[in-house]
């Protein structure tokens, strides 16, 4: 039996405080239910911790350090940051690509400088992002839904439609010159798997077009005040959080009417083993994961010396050369062979964040895409890949620390391999996550949701995998058809719910 909340049997359990399992519990305490939160760290937050790493007063992002999906998602809308104190702080220049001899390639939030810069290229880039800028909240309320309903506004799917078929093949979308094609390479890479593919171009389309409406921010202080926000939310409506406490077996939640599990089909057959029906234990058995993250922080004394000071300018940079090598890197690690070079994303946050920066020292957030299980240090790969565009950042740096992507999983079970998409973001698996279920979140366990990433729509910080769980356990178990407001109280006027 499970510990009470205020003296009573909680109404629901939570497994796992990242921002799913956070979004989760914030869905059922507003709309009335006991939760109770298990988390095995001793910190909230998941993928949302930040932390002082090294020897001085500077905060290290753990996991993610940028989110656009925080700015646009139908969860956070709802949820509003920025009322709540988070003051999402945004960069003139989101993304920008360096190429060789000094050249690189930037999106900016304004699409017309980003067009203007880009030449030739320009008007081919207004012409793909822009109608997708003008139905932001059509489009990410479409890719970050549970895939199993219609699409929320049928315009922005028909921009997006042949937007991501066209980009999804190798002659598909092309530009003229280097520098756009590159630009479009990088986020597409967020996809972490083979390209061009419909994930790696729904992804680019998603993440790229986003840069122009909603941006990629990050938060002041770093990504814990995220996880922060939620907490306060979830404590003032009566959640409970036990920290320091992994739940082992689902017998431990006994008498709990709704548990949400915020983690991977291997944690949850840890968890409930044979009570799982052996079809069900197959098919989450043969679940995919992805290509792994080698996480790679440093302590440094100066700004990254970019060798293109525009590059200095950015909030995130991508690393992998011009389009052919991205693709070859991204398609040779998702195969299992490393790339001799991997592609690489680096933040400097104190250049969107000054206050990140103490004491002349300031981090520097970094991961490299390597094949799932890699056991490789990745300080050097990720140091070399920076002083490849930044000639001097290694005499910059003062600490380091490196997780090989194989290490990943013992700080979060959700990280098999050290794939931090919680399972390959496959045309399949983008779909039947984790399994091939009408509701995705349900299980053969009754009361029992999965609620992580590895259910739609995926990875990042976006919370609306949990939000999702919740509303289907609350239509199941309450009948509550009409999603709760999640607004702080006294913003409701608002709120766009
Ligand atoms: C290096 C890295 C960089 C990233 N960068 C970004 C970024 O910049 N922007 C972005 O949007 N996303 C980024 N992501 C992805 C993002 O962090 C994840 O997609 C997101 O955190 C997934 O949320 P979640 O709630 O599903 O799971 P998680 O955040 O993984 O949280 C799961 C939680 O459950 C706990 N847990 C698991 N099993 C148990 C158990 N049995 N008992 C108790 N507790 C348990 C874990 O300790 C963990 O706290 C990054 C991830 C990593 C690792």
């Amino acid at each position: 039996m499970t510990d009470p909340v205020g003296g009573a049997t909680p109404d629901a359990a939570i497994v796992g405080t990242g921002p799913n399992g956070l979004s989760a519990a914030v869905t059922l305490a507003r709309a009335g239910l006991r939760v109770v939160l298990y988390e095995k760290e001793e910190t909230i937050g998941g993928g949302l911790r930040t932390e002082s790493l090294f020897d001085s007063d500077v905060a290290h992002d753990v996991c993610s350090a940028v989110h656009p999906m925080a700015a646009a998602s139908a969860f956070f809308r709802r949820f509003d940051l920025p009322a709540r104190g988070v003051r999402l702080l945004q960069p003139d220049i989101p993304y920008a690509h360096p190429l060789s001899r000094g050249r690189a390639a930037a999106a900016w939030r304004s699409l017309e400088t980003t067009a203007e810069r880009l030449g030739v290229d320009g008007t081919r880039w207004t012409k793909l992002m822009a109608p997708l800028a003008d139905r932001s909240r059509g489009v990410v309320d479409l890719l970050l839904s549970g895939q199993r309903s219609l699409p929320p506004d049928p315009v922005a799917a028909l921009r997006l439609a042949p937007r991501v078929l066209a980009h999804a093949t190798a002659r598909g979308g092309r530009f003229a010159t280097e520098e756009a094609e590159a630009l479009l390479a990088g986020v597409a890479a967020h996809a972490v798997g083979r390209m061009p593919s419909l994930t790696s171009a729904a992804v680019a389309m998603l993440l790229g077009h986003t840069a122009h409406s909603t941006g990629w921010p990050l938060p002041e202080g770093g990504s814990a005040r995220i996880a922060e926000a939620m907490a306060a939310d979830i404590a003032a409506h009566g959640g409970v959080f036990r920290t320091g406490h992994r739940v082992r077996d689902l017998a431990e939640l006994g008498g709990v009417p709704i548990v949400l599990l915020d983690v991977g089909p291997r944690e949850f057959l840890a968890l409930a083993g044979r009570r799982l029906p052996a079809r069900y234990r197959r098919a989450l058995e043969r679940f995919r994961y992805g290509p792994g993250a080698a996480k790679a922080d440093f302590l440094v004394s100066a700004p990254i010396p970019w060798r293109n000071p525009l590059v200095g300018r950015a909030g995130t940079v991508h690393l992998g050369g011009t389009r052919d090598d991205v693709v070859r890197q991204e398609n040779a690690t998702a195969a299992g062979h490393p790339a001799g070079a991997p592609f690489v994303l680096v933040v400097d946050p104190a250049v969107t964040d000054p206050s990140r920066a103490a004491g002349g020292r300031r981090p520097v957030w970094a991961y490299a895409h390597v094949p799932n299980g890699d056991t490789r240090d990745p300080v050097e790969l990720v140091r070399r890949r920076i002083e490849e565009y930044a000639p001097g950042f290694t005499d910059t740096i003062v600490a380091s620390r490196g997780i090989p992507a194989a290490d990943y999983e013992t700080y979060n079970p959700n990280y098999t391999g050290g794939d931090i998409g919680a399972g390959a973001m496959t045309l399949r698996q983008s779909v039947a996550r984790p399994t091939v279920r009408w509701n995705p979140y349900t299980t053969p366990l009754r009361g029992v949701y999965l609620c992580s990433a590895a259910t739609p729509p995926g990875p990042s910080v976006h919370g609306m995998c949990g939000h999702l769980a919740a509303l289907a356990a609350l239509r199941r178990h309450h009948g509550l058809r009409t999603p709760p407001d999640l607004s702080p109280a006294d913003t409701r006027s608002r709120s766009d719910a």
